[in-house]
């Protein structure tokens, strides 16, 4: 029987998840399918309160990701954060993390091996979602961290939050000369926003940038950071890496992330 995964939120239809999953199906002949499903706002409780019985798991994106923490019984990251974005049954019962910080650790882990040893505070832009689960996962991983955002009392939030400091956006070359790893974790720089315009020139030589941002993949941010000659990290990665989490749940096998799967996530 063919199994029924997919990514549930609104919208959806963007999502690069059945790229990256109908890679990992073949690669692994895994008889399964992954659809975009998407929910409107008002109809998100019900649909998780009453999860469908075809539906083997699910990966959840904006604006669900909370609605779905209330269904399920949370582990990891999830029940820090009380969000999720991987669900799947266990037992009977629902079950849910948040895979997006284990993604990002992950993705520097691979692309910047060692960077968790050079000496330095890691310093978050943003304190949205993403920021958020970025931010407490480099707190779990024992990182001192350093958050700014435009909205200063949700930097502060989230510091107090993850045990780190708040900054102010014009003290960042403070923070900045002093960082192993600057992260920017704000919608700066996706699409058609404005790009994230910061002076680099404060950070150690041997710092790491790592944006979350992966449309574009080579953003404003990780351009300057190349011609300053820092290490950078794309976004990419990030993206690749939280959905190992639930694929591992679906069908009990860790799948990896390599240019292959880069590629087929990329492909229009
Ligand atoms: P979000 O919850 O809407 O948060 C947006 C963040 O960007 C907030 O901190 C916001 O600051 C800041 N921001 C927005 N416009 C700004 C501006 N003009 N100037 C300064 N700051 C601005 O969004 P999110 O879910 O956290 O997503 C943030 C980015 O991460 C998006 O680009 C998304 O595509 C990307 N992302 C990537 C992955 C991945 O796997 N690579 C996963 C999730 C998200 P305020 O608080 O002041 O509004």
């Amino acid at each position: 029987m063919t199994l029924r995964v997919g990514v549930v939120g609104w919208p959806v239809a963007h999502s690069r998840s059945p790229a990256i999953f109908g890679e990992w199906f073949a690669r692994h002949g895994i008889d399964a399918r992954y659809e975009t499903i998407p929910v409107p706002p008002g109809e998100a409780d019900a649909f998780f309160a009453t999860f469908p019985a075809d539906l083997h798991g699910c990966n959840v994106t904006i604006p669900h990701k909370g609605v779905a923490a209330r269904h399920a019984r949370l582990e990891g990251a999830a029940a820090r954060l009380g969000v999720a974005n991987t669900v799947w049954r266990e037992g009977g019962a629902l079950h849910a993390t948040s895979s997006d910080g284990e993604g990002f650790i992950r993705s520097l882990d691979e692309a910047r091996p060692g960077w968790a040893d050079v000496p330095g505070v890691a310093v978050v832009l943003g304190a949205g979602g993403a920021a958020v689960s970025v931010a407490d996962a480099l707190a779990e991983r024992g990182h001192a961290l350093v958050i700014a955002n435009r909205t200063t009392e949700k930097a502060e939030e989230l510091a107090r939050a993850v045990g780190g400091t708040a900054a102010l956006w014009d003290d960042l070359p403070d923070a900045l000369s002093g960082a192993a790893l600057l992260v920017n974790a704000t919608s700066l720089g996706m699409g058609n926003n404005p790009p994230l315009c910061l002076d680099l020139a404060p950070l150690p030589a041997s710092a790491t940038v790592a944006d979350i941002v992966y449309h574009p993949l080579e953003t404003p941010l990780l351009a300057a950071a190349r011609v300053r000659g820092l290490a950078v990290v794309d976004g990419l990665g990030m993206l690749l890496h939280q959905a190992t989490v639930g694929f591992e749940k679906w069908f009990g096998i860790r799948p990896a992330v390599d240019e292959t799967l880069r590629r087929a996530a990329l492909a229009p």
